[in-house]
């Protein structure tokens, strides 16, 4: 992952990390720029799924088929 400096510009090199939730985690850097020296604490953070995990599929899946009448069943296993 590269970052760059909000300051400069110049490449930041990430020194360490922390978890901070499932979604999130905290960068600690340092600006490689000796000229600036900026020290700064970024977030990574989960924006949105663009192919959501298995799991919430199967659980989609499951809730669908609970919704369904008898009938509704047999024509899908029918199918
Ligand atoms: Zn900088």
């Amino acid at each position: 992952m590269r970052i760059l400096c909000p300051a400069c510009k110049y490449t930041m090199k990430i020194l360490t990390s922390k978890q901070i939730s499932n979604e999130l985690r905290e960068l600690f850097a340092d600006c490689e720029s000796p000229a600036c020296g900026a020290r700064a604490v970024m977030h990574v953070s989960l924006s949105h799924y663009t192919r959501p995990p298995e799991s919430n599929f199967q659980s989609m899946l499951e809730n669908l088929v609970k919704g369904l009448s008898k009938e509704e069943k047999k024509k899908l296993l029918a199918s």
